[in-house]
């Protein structure tokens, strides 16, 4: 197994088939493949299939959820700016905080480099579980900012089904990490749960605060669009340029930042 998880040729073979199906599957664009083709490339050359074996985990469960009981929310569809197809932006916004840790541990060999990576994976997974999940719960959510209840996929809801579900999705990603790394120990698999759901409430934060969000001049809806039904949409909240892909990649960053300060001091 080891050997096969650090075979060159097997690993971009791996990336190719990753990528591939994902577009088969129509969870990708074609752009989003090229985008999870160049993410697993960093990823290979800082942590080999180690590293693609936990983002092949998140991109397999989330891919999943997306799919999963997606007639129930094909009335949403079209508040959210894009469809469940990702594209080359969203999977960057995904992937781009572990591709970009994998290049520095490839460039700057060090222990810390793994932890961020894991941490960066498990608030993915967490914050992508959470609202694959959560939209699904029958009960209306809430804001998590003003404590009241809001429609529900609303950017900054929060239900308990979704919290439940970033627990879940953080877990999963910090027990694989302990059986993909000998450096992880139960300790580390214990910080990386706690700050991959503290990742996905930052992102649950900033999409309430900073995240944009319009609302439609002729059907009324709050949508995170610039344009709905043909007419350009006013700005109600937030900074136009950050979108959900800006607070995604942001709390990522932070979480994996945090982890890694963390990672110095406890052992
Ligand atoms: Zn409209």
């Amino acid at each position: 197994m080891t050997a096969l998880l650090e075979n060159d040729i097997l690993l971009i073979i791996g990336i190719v088939v990753l990528a591939w199906s994902g577009f088969k599957w129509k969870a990708l664009t074609f752009s989003g493949a090229i985008g999870t083709f160049i993410v697993g490339i960093f990823i290979a050359l800082g942590f080999q299939g180690y590293g693609l074996l936990l983002i092949g985990l998140f991109f397999v469960t989330s891919s999943y959820w997306s799919k999963y009981n997606r007639k129930k929310k094909e009335n949403m569809e079209d508040m959210h700016e894009k469809g469940s197809r990702r594209d080359m932006v969203q999977v960057l916004a995904n992937g781009g905080v572990p591709a970009l840790i994998g290049m520095m541990a490839y460039l700057f060999p060090a222990e810390y480099w793994i932890y961020g990576f894991v941490v960066s994976i498990a608030v993915a997974n967490s914050d992508t579980w959470a609202s694959e999940i959560g939209t699904l719960s029958r009960k209306q959510p809430f804001s998590i900012l003003r404590l009241e209840k809001v429609e529900p996929g609303t950017s900054g809801a929060i239900s308990s089904l979704g919290t439940l579900a970033a627990i879940a999705g953080s877990a999963l990603i910090g027990i694989a990490s302990f059986s993909l790394w000998e450096e992880i120990n139960a300790i580390t698999v214990f910080w990386i749960i706690i700050l991959g759901v503290v990742g996905c409430f930052i992102d649950t934060i900033l999409g309430a605060t900073v995240q944009s969000a319009y609302r439609c001049k002729e059907c009324g809806k709050l949508v995170e669009k610039k344009v709905h039904c043909h007419q350009p949409t006013i700005l109600v909240k937030g900074v136009s340029f950050v979108n959900n892909d800006v607070v995604n990649i942001s709390s990522i960053l932070l979480a994996s930042i945090l982890m890694i300060i963390l990672s110095l001091f406890v052992r």
